[in-house]
């Protein structure tokens, strides 16, 4: 992002599951890095303590006080807008409406701060730090429990006329398809999900289809994950490649849908499905490649992303160096 050395940078990673915080020099390089575990269900008030705390250890271990900041960057699940700071509802937050986040952490470290969605924190990060690194026009997306997303035109995130662009995994690719929790149907992330690939090897397990899935998941198919049914087809499970080839498939026509709109020079995939490799991405590759506009196919590089857990972090620290430096810019003019 920059060469000055002074430049510090607390970036945080709120998820529905972990809080990661870190404090970061315009370089990415990481002076500092706190895991722990979010509250989710004891509520806003927790969650929001955990975040301060968790804050403060980041510095302590930085041996910095928040005054040494220059900005601090939040990552946060669910819609937002980065205009004003506030979190207006989260599927991971239960319970969470309007909260003014951004507010509530420059009140306590006196310092500025700004809100931005966590898929889109981690598109900056590959974008800055990770496999985006130079690309001008770049999708990112994860792959996990749900799909979420970013977009850079030009060099810059698309956030949208109110902050919430990017939700990719609620483009709709079946209108008759699964219930999404959006309240939608048939979203790309009921079909080409994590929780979609493990969703849909219950039902055919329930329909009485030969599988050894349930091994690799301690016989309980309550624990059937992505990571089992890989495992299975890896032992050469018929039922868990034809499961791992039906997302493939879903996945591919998104990215179709990607390709033909945003024209990228890159798509990065990251999220734990695609830890899978080869035997999701490739297929999935080669189904866009089908439907996408030629020309279009061609001009894009598919990569993995690079960066793993830290891309929410980092990319929180960079949306706010970014933002600090457009204040100093304008300021100065
Ligand atoms: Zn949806």
């Amino acid at each position: 992002m920059s060469d000055n050395p002074d430049i510090k940078i607390l970036g945080i990673d709120l998820g529905g599951t972990k809080i990661l915080t870190a404090v970061t020099n315009a370089q990415g390089k990481m002076l500092s890095r706190d895991h722990s575990i979010t509250p989710a269900k004891e509520g806003q008030q927790a969650v929001v303590k955990s975040i301060l705390e968790s804050m403060s250890r980041a510095l302590d271990q930085a041996h910095m006080v928040a005054a040494d900041l220059t900005a601090i960057g939040v990552g946060a699940p669910g819609l937002s807008n980065p205009e004003t700071g506030i979190l207006f509802t989260s599927p991971n937050l239960p319970g969470w409406r309007d909260v003014p986040l951004r507010d509530i952490i420059e009140k306590q470290l006196g310092k500025k701060a700004f809100l931005i969605n966590d898929a889109n924190a981690a598109a900056l990060g590959e974008l800055y730090f990770g496999a985006g690194r130079g690309a001008r026009n770049f999708i990112y997306i994860t792959v996990s429990t749900g799909i979420g997303g970013g977009i850079i035109i030009d060099g810059k995130l698309y956030t949208g006329s109110t902050g919430t662009a990017g939700e990719l995994g609620h483009m709709v690719i079946d209108d008759e398809g699964p219930q999404c929790n959006c309240g939608n149907k048939g979203c790309w992330e009921t079909l080409a999900s994590g929780t979609a690939l493990a969703r849909e090897a219950r039902r055919r397990i329930k329909e009485g289809a030969a599988t050894s899935i349930p091994k690799y998941a301690d016989g309980d198919l309550e624990k059937i994950n992505a990571e089992a049914i890989h495992e299975a087809a890896q032992a050469g499970d018929k039922l868990a490649s034809e499961l791992i080839a039906q997302s493939a498939y879903y996945l591919g026509v998104g990215l179709a849908n990607l390709i033909n709109i945003f024209n990228p020079e890159v798509i990065v995939i990251g999220g734990g499905l695609s830890n899978i490799g080869d035997m999701l991405l490739k297929p999935a590759f080669n189904e866009a490649g089908r439907r996408a506009f030629k020309q279009a196919y061609q001009a894009v590089r598919f990569a993995r992303a690079e960066l793993g857990r830290n891309s929410g972090v980092l990319g929180a620290a960079a949306y706010a160096f970014e933002k600090i430096k457009v204040k100093e810019a304008t300021s100065h003019s």
